[in-house]
Formats: C-alpha cells, sequence, structure tokens
C-alpha cells in the first residue's frame, strides 16, 4: 500500500514532504502509513497569508457571520467522519476513543457556533462588561470593548488528539475573527491534515483563514509579532523552550500552554463499598486509565482513597483493569488500543522506572502484551508512602498507569492533590457536599477544573477527563498556566480588550447599541408596528402618565393575592424605614408601565421573552403619577423570521425620577421576510 503523503497548505498551497520526510507508522502493527515533514516552506509567507488576507476577510464577518461558518463547518465534517475515524485506527485509537478526538472536535465548533450566536452580538466589536459611570452627570462614560488581533494564531498541537486539539484551538479563534496557522505533532499528523483538507474543501472559509504546517515550524516563530498569539499543548520540556524564545519575549507574544498534568481523583471519605460513589468511582477511574491508552492530558495519574479503603478498592480496580480486552484498535472487541508508537511506549516505560523506588506495581505486565504495535496493559500501582513520595507527584507517564495513593482525611487527600503543583482537572467523587466544598476551597488554586460526581448527577455527568467547550480548559503551575475554551472567555484570548472613554453619543456610535444619556429620535409610528429592520437602536417613544390610586393597588394586591403589609397596612409600612407608608408594588409598576407603551393591535411584535437588569429605585405612594420611556436599546437577528429587540425601559414620577428601571426583550418579526 502507498504510503500517505502528508502535505501542508501554506498561502492557499499544498507542499508536499520533502525527500527526508519522517515515516508515520501505525500503531498497532507498526506498518509505515504516512510520510511528514521536511518540507521548505515559507513561514513568512504564511504569516503574510494569515495577516494580509485572512484576518481582513475575518474582521469582515460579524461574529454571527463567522458562528454561521463555524457551525456549517460542523455539519461538513460530521457526514465525513468515517474516512477520519478509518485514518485514526492507526494512531492506536479505538472506535470508541474516536468519539473523544473527531467527535469531540466537531462537537466543540458546534457549541463554538452556538454560543456565539447566542452571547455575542451580530458586530464585529465585542462589549465586555457595561458602562462604566464616570461622571456626575453621565456625560462621560466608559465601556470595554474587545476587537480582534490583527495577526495569524499560530497553535502547536501534542499528537494525542489531532482533530479535537486542532479544533478547539482553531474554533475561538476563528470566532474572535483571527486566521490560525495549524501545526499538529508531526506522529498523528496525517489525520490533522485530512481534516483540514476538508475543512477547505467545504469552500466555507475565507481565503487565508486556516494554514497547515505539517513537520517542523522552521523560523516561524522568530517570525512572530505582537499581534500573533501562540497556543501551544505539549510536554512541558517544549512549552519552556517556546515559552522563552527570543522573538514571543521581544514582542510580548501571547503564549498560552497546556502541558503536564499530575491529575488526581478522590473517593470521598463518605464513599464506602456498599455506596453508588464506589462503583462510580470504579468506573471513571478504569475510563480515564483506558481512554486513548492513557494519553489524555486529563487522564488521571493519582487514585486518592481513604486509608481503611484502599486495599478492597486495589483489589477490585485491579479485577476491572485485568478484565480490559487489549488489541488492534480496529478490532470491535477491543476495548484499549495501542500508544502512538513504540518510542512513546520507551518514554512511558522510563516514567514506570522512575516510578518504580516509590511504588509497587498491583497489575498489568508490560512486557505480556503480544503483537508488533505499541501495547501496554493498563498499569495500576500503589504508593504506601504519599507524603515522602516525590515522582509519583512529579511524574507523568503518559500511557495507561495510575497509582493508588492513601489518605488520612480530606485535609490530607487536599494537601496530596495539590503536591502536582498545578493541574488541569481533579475530579472528587462523594455524596457530601461540604467533602465538596472543602475540595474546592482547598484545590481551586491549584486546579483549571474540578469536578464532582455522586449518585444524583452520575447519570448525566460527561467524565472526569472530558474538557468541555463551556468551560475552562487548562491550569496552573506545571499543567502550563494557560486557559483553553471556556466558552466565549476562550475567543476573548484573540480579541484586545480596550478601554473606551467618551460620551454616551460616542459609545453608541462605536458600539450600536444605544447607551442612555445619547441621542434619541422618534419613528414615523409607534415602536410596536415597526418590523426587526425598521427599528433602531434610540428610537423611542415617552407614554402618558397614568395616576396610580390606593383603589389601584388595593385591586392589585386582592387580583394577585400579593397583601404584603407594605402595600396594604400604611402604618405597618411607615416603620419599615424604606418606605413612607402604603406603596406600589414593583409588579403593579412593570404592568402599568406595559399598559401604557404596549400597541395592542396584531403586528411585528411577536413576543415578551423577559427582563434584564430590573431595579426599583423610588417607592411609589397612591396619587403619583408615572410614565414610561421606551427606547431601542440593542438588535440581535435571531432567524429568517425574527429577531430580539432589547428596549430599555424607564418609569418616571412626574418629577422626572426614575422608580423603575430594566431591559425588556421581545421577539420582532422582520419585515424583508414577511
Ligand atoms: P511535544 O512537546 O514533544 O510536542 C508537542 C508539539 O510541539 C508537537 O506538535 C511538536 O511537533 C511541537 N514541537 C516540539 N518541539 C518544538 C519546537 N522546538 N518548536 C515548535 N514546536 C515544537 O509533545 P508530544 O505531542 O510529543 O507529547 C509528548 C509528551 O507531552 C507526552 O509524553 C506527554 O508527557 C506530554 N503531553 C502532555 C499533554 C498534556 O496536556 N498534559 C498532552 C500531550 C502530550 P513535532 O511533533 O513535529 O515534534
Amino acid at each position: 500500500m502507498s504510503l500517505i503523503e502528508v502535505g501542508s497548505f501554506i498561502a492557499g498551497r499544498w507542499v508536499p514532504p520533502g525527500r527526508d520526510a519522517f515515516v508515520i507508522t501505525d500503531a498497532a502493527t507498526d506498518a509505515p502509513v504516512a510520510r511528514a515533514g521536511d518540507a521548505t516552506l515559507d513561514m513568512q509567507a504564511a504569516l503574510d497569508h494569515a495577516r494580509q488576507l485572512g484576518g481582513p476577510a475575518l474582521r469582515a464577518l460579524t461574529f454571527h457571520d463567522r458562528a454561521r461558518i463555524l457551525k456549517a463547518l460542523a455539519l461538513h465534517l460530521s457526514e465525513r467522519k468515517d474516512p477520519l475515524y478509518e485514518l485514526s485506527f492507526a494512531t492506536g485509537a479505538t472506535a470508541k476513543d474516536h468519539l473523544f478526538d473527531i467527535d469531540g472536535g466537531i462537537g466543540t465548533l458546534f457549541v463554538y457556533a452556538s454560543k456565539g450566536r447566542r452571547e455575542m452580538p451580530d458586530a464585529r466589536l465585542y462589549r465586555d462588561g457595561g458602562p462604566e459611570a464616570l461622571s456626575r452627570d453621565g456625560s462621560f462614560i466608559g465601556q470595554h470593548v474587545c476587537v480582534p488581533l490583527r495577526g495569524a494564531a499560530v497553535q502547536i498541537n501534542a499528537y494525542n488528539f489531532p482533530v479535537w486539539g486542532m479544533l478547539e484551538k482553531f474554533a475561538p479563534a476563528f470566532l474572535a475573527g483571527m486566521p490560525s496557522i495549524v501545526k499538529p505533532a508531526t506522529q498523528t499528523c496525517q489525520v490533522t491534515e485530512a481534516c483540514v483538507r476538508m475543512m477547505l474543501d467545504s469552500g466555507l472559509l475565507p481565503a487565508g483563514a486556516l494554514q497547515l504546517i505539517a513537520g517542523g515550524v522552521g523560523d516561524l516563530l522568530d517570525r512572530l509579532g505582537p499581534q500573533d498569539t501562540l497556543g501551544f499543548t505539549g510536554s512541558a520540556a517544549t512549552a519552556l523552550k517556546l515559552r522563552g524564545h527570543p522573538g514571543l519575549l521581544r514582542h510580548a507574544v501571547r503564549f498560552t500552554a497546556e502541558q503536564d498534568s499530575l491529575n488526581a481523583s478522590i473517593l470521598g471519605p463518605d464513599a464506602g463499598p456498599d455506596s453508588p460513589e464506589w462503583d462510580l468511582f470504579l468506573r471513571e477511574v478504569t475510563r480515564e486509565m483506558t481512554t486513548k491508552a492513557g494519553q489524555k492530558c486529563t487522564a488521571i495519574r493519582r487514585i486518592l482513597v481513604p486509608e481503611p479503603h484502599a486495599k478492597t478498592l486495589i483489589e477490585a480496580l485491579s479485577a476491572k483493569l485485568g478484565a480490559v480486552h487489549i488489541g488492534d484498535p480496529r478490532d470491535p472487541g477491543t476495548r484499549m488500543g495501542a500508544l502512538v508508537s513504540k518510542a512513546q511506549r520507551d518514554d512511558v516505560l522510563a516514567k514506570l522506572d522512575a516510578l518504580a523506588g516509590e511504588t509497587g506495581r498491583i497489575c498489568g505486565d508490560p512486557d505480556a502484551v503480544d503483537g508488533a504495535g505499541a501495547f501496554l496493559p493498563p498499569i495500576l500501582l500503589h504508593c504506601a508512602d504519599p507524603d515522602g513520595a516525590r515522582a509519583v507527584h512529579a511524574t507523568e507517564a503518559f500511557g495507561p498507569i495510575s497509582t493508588v495513593l492513601p489518605y488520612r482525611d480530606m485535609d490530607h487527600a487536599v494537601a496530596l492533590a495539590n503536591r502536582g503543583e498545578g493541574s488541569l482537572v481533579a475530579s472528587v467523587i462523594t455524596h457530601d457536599p461540604e467533602i465538596a466544598r472543602q475540595a474546592v476551597e482547598g484545590m481551586g488554586a491549584w486546579h483549571g477544573r474540578i469536578y464532582l460526581n455522586d449518585r444524583s448527577s452520575m447519570a448525566a455527568s460527561t467524565g472526569h477527563g472530558a474538557p468541555m467547550p463551556h468551560m475552562i480548559h487548562g491550569g496552573p503551575g506545571r499543567a502550563g498556566g494557560g486557559e483553553e475554551q471556556g466558552g466565549i472567555r476562550g475567543v476573548l484570548h484573540h480579541m484586545q480588550r480596550v478601554a473606551v472613554q467618551g460620551s454616551p453619543d460616542h459609545l453608541s456610535g462605536v458600539t450600536g447599541r444605544f447607551f442612555p444619556g445619547s441621542e434619541t429620535h422618534s419613528g414615523p409610528t409607534h415602536p410596536f408596528r415597526r418590523y426587526f429592520e425598521e427599528l433602531q437602536p434610540g428610537e423611542t417613544i415617552t407614554t402618558v402618565p397614568r395616576v396610580i390610586t390606593s383603589e389601584d393597588i388595593t385591586h392589585f394586591a386582592e387580583f394577585t393575592g400579593d397583601r404584603f403589609y407594605a402595600h396594604m397596612d400604611d402604618a405597618a409600612a411607615a416603620r419599615n424605614p424604606f418606605f413612607p407608608g402604603r406603596v406600589a408594588h414593583g409588579y403593579l409598576l412593570l404592568s402599568f408601565a406595559a399598559g401604557l407603551f404596549v400597541d395592542p393591535d396584531e403586528g411585528p411584535v411577536l413576543a415578551n421573552t423577559g427582563l434584564d437588569a430590573l431595579r426599583f429605585l423610588k417607592p411609589v405612594a397612591p396619587g403619583t403619577a408615572i410614565h414610561a420611556t421606551l427606547t431601542v436599546k440593542d438588535k440581535t437577528p435571531r432567524n429568517d423570521e425574527y429577531g430580539e429587540v432589547r428596549w430599555d425601559v424607564t418609569v418616571a414620577d412626574a418629577a422626572g425620577d426614575a422608580v423603575a428601571t430594566y431591559e425588556l426583550l421581545t421577539m420582532v418579526a422582520r419585515g424583508d421576510r414577511a
């Protein structure tokens, strides 16, 4: 069978591997499968292409445009998973492992597509938080905004997740508006290359939005500039090299790293052998040791167990691990495939040697597996002196190896988990919320993620080792100090946050959103008679006044059942420091305001979907006349039929003092589609 020639895609052109390319072998059979690297790649051309073509094309799109492309890409890849699965078998991954890498990567695109549409505006600029009052009269305010960086997002990935590793970095960069230059680990880059080809062939991506380096990065890092970013996943040694690279230091290039991690899983002191948490713990640990043959940055390396249960747990866990069927990942009966290469297996065995002085081997004989490939059974170690041990807390054997460490009490467990000096994730399997609190308070500073699980959440839980795109992936210290994903947080890593100060009109002009105090205008008809695209931020109406009587308040109280004393008992209300005497219900004010500003006839306004930022600012006594001002604050298209209009509502009294303010959300039909 001819070898796959893994190309690089630089400046709009595929470049084949060079003569002395690295030969990638099948993890299970050791047969050569592909050649990659050793091509002469023009890294300056790649950067120019990204900066001059990809960046401007992406920045011309809104967040929603980019989100729609991500969704279309996800659908495109979803229909083409089989060839990726096929290629991925050669990396030692089983069909189940593919779910993490290939399906997980596509799932990440879907999540970013959805979050981009829901949580970001249909604009090119992102507002970070709300306005800041910088003057007494509100004529000078501040607002943080985020704009995309104007360079390239260079992404260097580890070998273990050739698809997910790429897509989890690409998706947030793309949504931010930054072009990506992707460099997968050479060992598994044939899978990444196939995925990149599919993405490019889809025709969905603007030119320059995605480039691929198969093999070494040459002088790329020397050429990085102040608007570029570098994201890295891999070993601590490589991270250290990159972190200290003069090119990066010179230009303060943003660098995030995700590297070694000695993740712990703690069986709570409350979880005895008869509890549902016991079985859950066994399942979680077994899955983490065997998925991807333990080659997962989030895999459990240290198993922390209450001392009295250690022996029983070791027996139960060894039985489970002993039953794991190891073999060719293509065989449907195989539960655990091979490590990626024999070199990786040698590395793991060397780490096993490093752990040998502090541990005893419970199960798993490294010499007992047949086959030409890089096979290794799950190996369970036991460390009798976790306090005296050093290597156990510092050596990441990147394979199916984990060590049981007995602990005395929760403080001891927390202290041991923290000995990892910074981890991506720790899990605590407990049914006791107090144990959960101790764990988060005690371990939070040393962990990027804490996964709590018990009988009530186990059916729905996502697994200790699965980084979810909604949640931060990264960790302090040894884990690299970086943060990836975490929903929109991950997008903002690719943007510059700018503090903008000016008048409300300046801010409205910059953001396309109405800021209180900025110019308003009236439309030709009532705003409820206008379609989504006709309404513009700043369009406003002020209603006629309505006097609130004590009969209104009594009627509202009887009708709703809310007979709270402040509305019904004048003397009791007067004893309350907040009220002058009997006052109107806040909800009465809202209801009357709606009665004042609503246009009742059937029209483009389809639904009221909620209120945000509701504040009751001043008590309203009977006899007060209130009126409402309704102003279009912001608009967000939702689909072809309607969009969301956010209205700024102020309910004020005759003196002009605001008594209630809120943002009203409505769905408004699109007239262009009517
Ligand atoms: P490496 O650190 O060796 O490689 C990671 C990536 O960096 C690869 O794409 C690699 O490319 C690239 N790279 C290596 N040297 C340089 C350099 N000087 N300049 C630019 N890029 C460079 O990690 P591996 O993927 O090989 O995994 C090895 C070890 O990393 C594992 O044994 C494990 O301990 C750790 N690891 C940890 C992970 C974690 O998140 N905790 C995840 C994955 C790995 P190339 O392949 O071409 O060398």
